[in-house]
């Protein structure tokens, strides 16, 4: 569809949908008429800044029932964010709300490769969390033959992947790393399993770890982008091109804004994303501040899809650790790792000792590290603490551990453990 059809489509969808929310949604109206902003002032998304925005806090604050636009009665679903940044927050569906969810994730499997002759492994929690239903919806709206394992139990995930001739894998890219850690251990080469995609999100993760995923599996591994407030995993998905994904802007508009003062970025600008969905019957939000920070473009895409595309979440505005003054993502420390030909198994901690802020991060010591020269593994870890230092501007400590002493994740990693909030 021409960028020109879309804008029409959105322009229709959007005048509809803030009349409805603004009659079925008390909280949002208050908002509207503290800004002094009626549904009639709305007539395309060239007035979408008008509107107020909506952040974590009010969805906090009107929990559970304060931002549903239905009576519950037509409500067939409930689910709940990870929790990854605070208190959970819940969303409410309409069957309506679900088929276009599913459509999404669809969507992104169809980008994929995927198709019905596929046997799709989904390997995202299934339950409160989006990951598994929305990619199982999404899997047989597309025909696939659908494998429902959820996460965990890695040794049954690898038992039936290969049993059964997994082609698509649907998980985190946490857990699809550490599934590929498995196989090598188990001796099971790359090309022993019939893989030949994989679907990963939820989090955050570098096009390093991209590589390590796709050369562990012998795969090839595509993003995909989501938030429960919007629906889940499928708001946006990567197509073969593997640079940004698409936004399937006939349901959500995407908007870049400066986080400090809320001004509307240009295209290309890096910024803060805002959602506002057109479809939504159960829990309709509009200019929803998602923290996530990207770029939006609209460069023709070799696939033929003309959807605007986002870069990859650099992390959220609120994922960022202020270190002695100095911004630091987990990002940058993941791309250090594996260039330097680390596995993706680390875990940072800060903490503040007489008002100095310390910072240390372990990593998996490789078989290479174990050494009979003295000092060989301080050596080692002087290396990767110069590499840092170069990336980050500071100085971490950094500790070799031992292989296996950090936890895998089977579904969101947990990168970050900063005891400094402990004590405000
Ligand atoms: P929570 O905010 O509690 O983690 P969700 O489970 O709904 O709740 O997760 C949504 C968030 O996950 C997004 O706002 C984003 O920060 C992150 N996320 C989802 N997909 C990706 C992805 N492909 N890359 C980076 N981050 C992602
Ligand atoms: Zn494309």
């Amino acid at each position: 569809m021409s960028a020109e059809n879309i804008k029409k489509i959105q322009n229709e969808k959007l005048v509809k949908q803030v009349r409805y929310v603004y009659d079925n949604v008390e909280y949002y109206r208050r908002l509207m008429d503290e800004k002094g902003v009626k549904p009639d002032d709305i007539k395309g998304t060239e007035d979408l800044h008008k509107l107020p925005f909506v952040k974590k806090d009010d969805l906090r604050e009107a929990y559970p029932y304060g931002l549903l636009a239905t009576d519950i009665k037509n409500c067939v679903r409930i689910h709940s964010t990870s929790g990854t940044t605070g208190k959970r927050v819940v969303a409410f569906y309409t069957q309506n709300d679900v088929d276009m969810w599913e459509e999404c994730c669809a969507r992104a499997i169809v980008a994929a490769g995927g198709d019905k002759h596929d046997v799709c492994q989904v390997s995202y929690g299934y339950g409160l969390f989006t990951g598994g239903a929305g990619l199982h919806g999404g899997s047989h709206r597309v025909g696939c033959l659908t494998l429902p394992m959820s996460s965990g139990n890695t040794d049954r995930q690898i038992q039936f992947m290969m049993d059964l001739n997994a082609t698509l894998l649907c998980c985190t890219p946490s857990y699809a790393a550490y599934i590929g850690e498995t196989l090598k251990e188990k001796g099971i080469k790359p090309e022993d399993n019939k893989l030949k995609a994989g679907i990963f999100g939820a989090e955050p993760w570098t096009e390093e770890m991209r590589r390590n995923i796709e050369n562990s599996l012998g795969i090839k591994a595509y993003d995909i982008y989501g938030l429960t407030e919007i629906s889940g995993p499928g708001v946006a998905f990567e197509c073969e091109e593997q640079s940004g994904m698409h936004i399937n802007e006939d349901h959500f508009i995407a908007e870049i804004i400066n986080p400090d003062t809320g001004e509307v970025l240009p295209l290309g600008s890096k910024g803060e994303l805002v959602f506002t969905s057109l479809d939504k019957e159960a829990f309709p939000l509009l200019r929803y501040r998602t923290r996530d920070i990207c770029i939006l473009s609209r460069e023709k895409c070799s696939c033929g899809r003309t959807f605007v595309k986002m870069t990859k979440p650099m992390g959220r505005s609120d994922d960022m650790m202020i270190i002695r003054g100095v911004n630091v993502f987990p990002s940058q420390i993941e791309t250090v790792l594996l260039n330097c030909g680390y596995a993706p198994n680390y875990q940072i901690i800060v903490d503040r000792v007489n008002n100095t802020d310390t910072f240390d991060v372990h990593v998996e010591m490789r078989e290479e590290d174990f050494s009979d020269i003295p000092n060989g593994i301080t050596q080692r870890e002087k290396q990767l603490q110069s590499a840092m230092k170069t990336m980050l501007g500071i100085n971490p400590r950094v500790r070799l551990v031992a292989p296996k002493s950090i936890a895998r994740s089977e579904g969101k990693a947990v990168r970050v453990i900063d005891k400094r909030k402990l004590i405000d």
